[in-house]
């Protein structure tokens, strides 16, 4: 099996509500600024029940690569999602918000 990228069309909110960001051996979750929590299994969030669907990492390079595989092979049933693309939309949701657009 190989690793690929796959573009699709999402809607930011529904991404950012159910996204948990992974580092080297944990998950941190944004909704309730838990640190530390195990993958293992993981379906919701420990401490405020949020349901992850998506997961992202602020590695770059090869250590960010391994993460993804690392995370997808604990986590198959999240969707990986691109770190940049994540910030990108989220700063210019930011924005948009921001200026009532
Ligand atoms: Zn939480």
């Amino acid at each position: 099996m190989e690793f690929i990228r796959i573009w699709t069309e999402k809607d930011i909110k529904e991404i950012q509500d159910h996204m948990l960001i992974v580092d080297d051996k944990f998950g941190f979750c944004p909704g309730c600024k838990q640190m530390g929590i195990a993958l293992a299994d993981l379906k919701q969030c420990p401490q405020c029940g949020r349901e992850f669907k998506y997961m992202t990492s602020r590695e770059k390079g090869n250590r960010g690569f391994n993460i993804v595989k690392w995370a997808l092979k604990k986590l198959p049933h999240l969707t990986f999602v691109d770190a940049e693309d994540y910030d990108n939309l989220t700063g210019k949701k930011k924005a948009a918000d921001l200026f009532n657009v």
